[in-house]
């Protein structure tokens, strides 16, 4: 069994600026971290392989100086390491991310499953998973809390609205894995020691066959108008009085105010 976790580099909180002109991160000057809800969809995977054997790769795409959170990933189970890594992927939205992610996917054929975190911490649209399955004709299954093998096909719990939902497919699908449902394990001694020999292969724009237009900022239709924080006032009100009349008081502000 084959199966492909996507892991993305985030910056890590605190580190990042905006550029002023383009409205895109400045992800160049920020420490980088791996996307935490990966983890989730790394040991989910990995507890795959260790049932049903087979092996998993880590699929990243972004800049040269994210190949150390491929080696992090290896620690953590991924037996191999691949970087999607080009300038002409740079000023991509979810739409050129997911095709380019969906290129190297394709390069890394066959696999059985594709799993992804829920939303990255910095863009936070959740869409790269749907849309990947999407570019490569492969169902999507979002929010899996549990995946197992029932003979020839795939089980999955998908967490819906206070319920779980059962979904029996064969296979290959692109899945976004619901965090918090698996117990993450530290890196093993022995893979701290393995990763000294190990490098990730690098995949460049051509090397996967990828179309120019749809990539970086050509390929990505939507466009950053602004990014600004948001302005918030503070106002102290003191109420006054018995405590029945204070309630009265809070209700009828609240009500004026339409917060209630
Ligand atoms: C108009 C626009 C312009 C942008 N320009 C830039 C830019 O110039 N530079 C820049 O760095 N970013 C840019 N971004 C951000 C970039 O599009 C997103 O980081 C990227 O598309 C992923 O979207 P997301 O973070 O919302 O992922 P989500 O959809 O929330 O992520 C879901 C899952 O997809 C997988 N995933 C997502 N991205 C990757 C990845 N790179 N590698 C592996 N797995 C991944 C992970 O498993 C992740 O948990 C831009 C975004 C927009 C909308």
């Amino acid at each position: 069994m084959h199966l492909i976790v996507c892991v993305k580099p985030v910056p890590k909180p605190g580190t990042v600026r905006v550029d002023p002109e383009t409205h895109t991160l400045r992800r160049e000057s920020a420490e980088l971290i791996l996307n935490p809800p990966d983890l989730y969809a790394l040991e989910m995977a990995v507890e795959l392989r260790e049932r049903y054997g087979g092996k998993v790769s880590a699929l990243m795409m972004g800049p040269p100086n994210a190949a150390p959170l491929l080696r992090e990933a290896f620690t953590l189970g991924a037996d191999e390491m691949v970087l999607l890594s080009d300038r002409a992927f740079a000023g991509s939205d979810t739409l050129a991310t997911s095709y380019a992610l969906s290129q190297g996917l394709r390069k890394l054929e066959p696999f059985d499953l594709v799993l992804m975190g829920k939303a990255s911490v910095d863009g936070e649209t959740a869409q790269v998973g749907p849309e990947t399955a999407a570019w490569l004709g492969l169902p999507s299954l979002t929010q899996v809390t549990r995946i197992f093998r029932e003979g020839d096909l795939f089980v999955a719990e998908r967490l819906l609205d206070g319920y779980l939902e059962e979904v029996e497919f064969s296979g290959p699908a692109v899945l976004t894995v619901e965090p918090e449902t698996v117990s993450l394990r530290p890196p093993s001694l022995k893979r701290l020691l393995a990763v000294r020999e190990r490098e990730p292969r690098v995949f460049s724009a051509e090397a996967l066959g990828c179309d120019p237009e749809k990539l970086g900022l050509s390929g990505s239709p939507t466009q950053v108008l602004s990014v600004f924080s948001p302005e918030t006032e503070k106002e102290r009100l003191v109420l006054s009085g018995e405590p029945e009349e204070v309630v009265d008081q809070l209700v009828s502000l609240l009500r004026e105010r339409g917060l209630i």
